[in-house]
């Protein structure tokens, strides 16, 4: 694999689906999962099978469905997680087990009430058992962020020594900044030993914001996995958003040298499934796939977009599976937008009717916010009906 080459693990079946209102039940997973394998997402974590009995059941189904990506199954660095993942995934063409335990103290302490040391055991014990299973295993530090750094460099180089293959370290509560993740990034494959017999991988949460931007700082640090969801949707404010990061690679490859296997005219189609599937809306203004996206109402932009699309879109809507950039007929735009969007209607207007008609139209947007198709087909009617006859047939006069 060349070395500027992003693997996508995508989790949107596991992260995502844990977060409030984003369950799915087994048929909606698989629905998403043949979508997510046509985007061409090198990974699928598809789900936490020891979580539920249709956790386990949806992960089976996929991992037998699915092919193409490898099939990834959560497992916490316990035997009967272990065991029910590799179970769930074994079907697959290429399974591979997530394993994870907290690392931080204050998770040790806190939530997990074990020392350093018994996490240690459990890292040797759980990896060393995954890879019983199959021989992709991947391990994840929980708050690796907030790790001790020398008690992290330990663990990791114990779990690459027990045979993980991809080293996952998230900023579990979306707290780095990027230039924080980079050094931290920086800081852990420079100092373990047998940092170059693994995978190194991110996964950001956005809770400031900041997911898709550290995803990025610590790819410069040296990651080849990312790990994100369709929408940035998870747990609290979410992952990083894959079709963000997909994108910025395509449109600013100058900057972000690294390239991925997605079909970026399939990043729109997944964003409506997922949606529809949960009922939960994309944010409007959401970059690359929000209703807003590829939208223009104000005239000077409409003016522009309409006279060269360059002037206002730094990439063609066609290229994320968006049919067209749409101008959005309001009280900010112009005239140039209206006669547009009337001949997108079929309808061809005089000099005299625009005017009449982008007054009524603007008239409108004062009292809704948008002017809809059937809005402008009524007001042209209602232009035309109170036009004196002299104006709509001026040729009849001298005939
Ligand atoms: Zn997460």
């Amino acid at each position: 694999m060349a070395d500027n080459r992003l693997i996508i693990f995508d989790t949107t079946l596991r992260d995502g689906e844990q977060a409030p209102g984003f369950s799915m039940n087994t048929a909606e997973k698989l629905r998403l999962a043949r979508q997510l394998q046509t985007l061409g997402v090198d990974v699928l974590e598809a789900g936490f099978p020891i979580a539920s009995k249709d956790d386990a059941e949806a992960v089976r189904l996929i991992a037998s469905e699915i092919t193409g990506p490898v099939i990834a199954g959560l497992a916490r660095c316990n035997r009967a997680d272990i065991e029910c993942a590799g179970e769930s995934v074994q079907a697959a063409e290429r399974a591979r087990i997530h394993t994870f335990i907290a690392t931080s103290d204050l998770h040790l302490e806190r939530k997990l009430r074990i020392s350093r040391e018994d996490c240690l055991q459990a890292v040797i014990d759980n990896v060393t058992l995954a890879r019983d299973y199959t021989d992709d295993v991947e391990f994840s530090a929980e708050d690796a962020t907030r790790t001790d750094l020398d008690f992290l460099c330990c663990i990791v180089e114990t779990a690459i020594e027990r045979g993980a293959t991809t080293v996952n370290l998230p900023d579990t509560v979306g707290y780095c900044t990027p230039d924080e993740i980079e050094q931290f990034f920086t800081d852990i494959i420079g100092r373990v030993p047998n940092a170059d017999k693994a995978v190194f991988s991110t996964h950001c949460h956005d809770d400031l914001g900041l997911a898709v931007a550290n995803t990025l700082a610590s790819v410069r640090a040296g990651c080849r996995q990312v790990e994100c969801t369709i929408n940035g949707v998870g747990e609290r404010a979410g992952n990083a958003s894959l079709e963000e990061i997909v994108m910025v690679t395509r449109v600013r490859g100058d900057r972000v040298p690294y390239t991925t296997q997605i079909q970026t005219t399939a990043l729109f189609p997944t964003s409506q499934m997922l949606s529809d599937l949960t009922h939960e809306p994309v944010q409007a203004n959401k970059a690359i796939v929000g209703r807003n996206a590829f939208a223009h109402e104000a005239g000077i932009h409409q003016d522009g977009v309409i006279k060269d699309r360059r002037t206002y879109e730094i990439m063609r809507p066609a290229d994320v599976g968006v049919a067209q950039s749409t101008l959005v007929l309001g009280k900010h735009s112009g005239r140039h937008a209206l006669k547009q969007r009337c001949e997108q209607i079929g309808v061809e207007l005089s000099r005299l009717e625009l005017d009449r008609v982008y007054r009524e139209m603007i008239d409108l947007a004062d009292r809704q916010k948008t002017v809809e198709d059937t809005d402008l087909s009524a007001i042209v009617e209602r232009v035309r009906a109170q036009q004196a006859p002299s104006e709509t047939r001026p040729t009849q006069q001298s005939a």
